[in-house]
């Protein structure tokens, strides 16, 4: 059996493990490194080669996107990563790095628990960056940092370890400033300010494949002077050998990111304004795979052979091919001809797709970004609010 094969039997497995589950999105100001960083995850989940992690761009699948060398789609990829001698199921909802695609980040933040957000280390907290938090935070999405680009303060700008940290905790600083100004006022959420103690920052390098966090620091026996020093001495294929990025981040987004059945409870009073003691509200929190079908559609991409393909997340109930289901909005009901999952820019089909999941499903010819697609006629998800900025050209 091909390694792809192994891979799409293994998600599949997952997708009835809810506990297993992490959906996430990964959001940066533009040029941040979200790309580079996606590919370098994806290779160590052995989606990609290894070798050509930062030079594939696996996710920006659109001919476009590679021309002007941005992100425009929200696309989707499914991996899997072990944890704590425990495989787990990683949905990643690829989001749009420019301002101009405002609306399709929101969407993605609505199908997703968990956020990562990127900042570049040399340039620290961006417009964007604020952007893209308030997305997150609004949704109900957890945040974790990642800093990037950090082989740029020790190779290039040749800063000491004292400089190097004063300027990391700017960042981090920063970052917490923003979302503590953004959730001061919302009482469904403790405190989601993130910290190195903790395990929500994380740090390192995209381009040349290493990372480190404070668990990793204590995993791999590295610290950040034996870091500085083997980045100075152009040993970074050692360093990746050592303390690979994939590993970092994967383990951060496992172990901080809240699976579906822990936030679903939270994030559906915040999203759905229907009526709480709905038996449908109930199915929704609990993520029960037995329910009322409901999707939310986030991203109708094409397919040159399936035609038009609704990706959105499962919150209750399983979809399955043949099922008659209602589109918010419109009249009467479309006949579900195939479900999946997404494997890098490719969609694999699958014969079920179970709650806390995210899907893609072909034959929703009614639906558009932002629809709630159910087995039974309900209360659509609010409607996703645009949060506009000041358009700011790419340097
Ligand atoms: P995106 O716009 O956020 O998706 O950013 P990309 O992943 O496309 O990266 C933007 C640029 O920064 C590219 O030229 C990358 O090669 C470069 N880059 C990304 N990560 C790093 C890093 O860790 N270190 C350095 N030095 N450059 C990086």
């Amino acid at each position: 059996m091909g390694r792809r094969k192994k891979i799409v039997q293994e998600c599949e497995k997952l997708m009835d493990r809810p506990e297993q589950i992490r959906n996430i999105a990964i959001a940066a100001h533009v040029d941040h490194g979200k790309t580079t960083l996606t590919d370098n995850l994806l290779a160590g989940a052995g989606m990609i080669g290894q070798e050509s992690a930062g030079e594939q761009l696996a996710m920006d699948t659109e001919e476009d996107e590679q021309e002007r060398g941005i992100t425009i789609d929200a696309a989707n990829v499914s991996m899997t990563h072990e944890y704590e001698e425990k495989n787990h199921l990683i949905n990643l909802i690829d989001t749009p790095g420019h301002v101009d695609f405002g609306g399709d980040v929101t969407r993605a933040m609505r199908a997703v628990d968990g956020a990562l957000v990127v900042v570049d280390a040399v340039e620290g907290a961006m417009p964007q960056t604020e952007t893209v938090l308030r997305q997150a935070l609004r949704e109900g999405v957890k945040p974790a940092l990642f800093i990037n680009k950090v082989d740029r303060l020790i190779s290039e700008l040749q800063e000491g370890p004292e400089e190097m940290q004063q300027r990391l905790q700017k960042v981090i600083r920063d970052v917490n400033e923003l979302i503590r100004g953004m959730t001061e006022e919302m009482d469904d959420i403790d405190d989601w300010t993130v910290s190195i103690q903790e395990g929500t920052v994380g740090m390192g390098s995209a381009l040349y494949k290493w990372g480190i966090s404070f668990p990793s620091m204590q995993r791999t026996g590295m610290d950040f002077g034996d870091i500085i020093d083997m980045e100075r001495a152009d040993k970074r294929q050692e360093l990746h050998e050592r303390t690979p990025l994939s590993d970092v981040v994967l383990d951060m987004v496992c172990e901080h990111f809240p699976n579906p059945i822990d936030a679903q409870p939270r994030r559906i009073p915040r999203v759905w304004r229907g009526d709480a003691d709905s038996e449908v509200a109930e199915q929704m929190q609990l993520v029960d795979d037995d329910g009322e079908v409901v999707l939310m559609v986030t991203d109708i991409g094409v397919d040159p052979h399936a035609g038009e393909i609704a990706a959105g997340r499962v919150f209750s109930g399983t979809i399955e091919k043949g099922q008659e289901l209602y589109v918010s909005g419109t009249a009467g009901r479309n006949r579900v001809q195939s479900v999946g999952i997404y494997m890098g820019g490719e969609r694999e089909e699958v014969d079920r797709v179970p709650a806390g999941n995210i899907a893609a499903v072909t034959g929703l010819k009614d639906a558009i970004a932002g629809s709630t697609v159910s087995s039974i006629e309900m209360t659509p998800f609010e409607s996703i609010e645009h949060i506009s900025e000041p358009v700011i050209t790419k340097s």
